[in-house]
């Protein structure tokens, strides 16, 4: 195995052709830093139509994934030391920052994606975890799935052509970042604030902060209610 291997089960391998059109994911796997294997769970689909789902018993709306095609797949991938299983779905403990981070020192990481109504509850067995994206309710999870694929691999070294990017952006320092400006100076009359083009860099990373503070206020209050910001002296030493 190359680098960090992602290794999904899913319904629709052809959703994930996306990520071969996604800049810096698309890097990362020319220069095999990641390898994406997918595993179509159709092939371990039960008779000859090769089926994945029924009905539920006890009745109700919809389709349900079988347990056995998905615990088929999952037996059948090589699976290394250092490597966790996401189960996505909507009743999942909702994503974070921090949870892109902690997995980015694993070297793999398999992802199931549910389909349908939703999947036989034997299949959260095969889990470590299960991961939502946000309280909403999508039709698989393909989505979910390039989102942590593409979220991941942004914080493998050597995807990012600065790695110092990843230091102060949201999320990462608690603080929501500062706005953010490039050429030109003025633009159909919105000038960007004299204090960035003042060269003193101080300033600059006086007036940086307070722009997180205000923007982390109106946009984040909750933020403020973390624990870890109650050490902001810690956090933020310059200030
Ligand atoms: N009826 C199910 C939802 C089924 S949605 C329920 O109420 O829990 C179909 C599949 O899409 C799920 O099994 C899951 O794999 C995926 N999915 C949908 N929304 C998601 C979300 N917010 N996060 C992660 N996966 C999601």
């Amino acid at each position: 195995m190359s680098g960090f291997n992602f290794d999904v089960i899913t319904l629709f391998p052809k959703a994930f052709e996306l990520i071969n059109n996604l800049g810096v994911i698309t890097k990362a796997l020319d220069k095999n830093l990641i390898d994406l294997n997918l595993h179509d769970l159709r092939e371990y689909g039960e008779g000859s139509y090769r089926q994945v789902d029924d009905k539920p018993y006890g009745g109700g709306a919809g389709m349900v994934l079988k347990p056995e095609p998905i615990y088929k797949a999952y037996e059948s991938i090589r699976k290394s030391p250092n490597s966790k299983t996401l189960l996505m779905t909507p009743q999942g403990k909702v994503l974070k920052q921090k949870d892109l981070a902690r997995w980015s020192t694993l070297d793999q990481i398999i992802i199931i994606c549910g389909q349908y109504e939703g999947f036989d509850e034997r299949i959260r067995y095969l889990a470590d975890e299960e991961i939502s994206i946000g309280d909403y309710v999508l039709s698989g999870g393909e989505i979910p799935a390039i989102s942590i694929i593409n979220g991941l691999t942004r914080l493998l070294p050597g995807t990012l052509g600065d790695s110092n990017s990843l230091v102060e952006e949201s999320h990462n320092s608690l603080l929501l970042e500062y706005p953010q400006y490039t050429r030109p100076s003025i633009f159909r009359d919105m000038k960007v604030p004299d204090v960035l083009l003042s060269g003193n860099h101080q300033e600059i990373k006086n007036w940086r902060i307070c722009k997180q503070i205000q923007r982390t206020i109106n946009r984040r209050n909750d933020f403020f209610l973390k624990k870890e910001l109650s050490n902001f002296d810690e956090i933020y030493p310059d200030w």
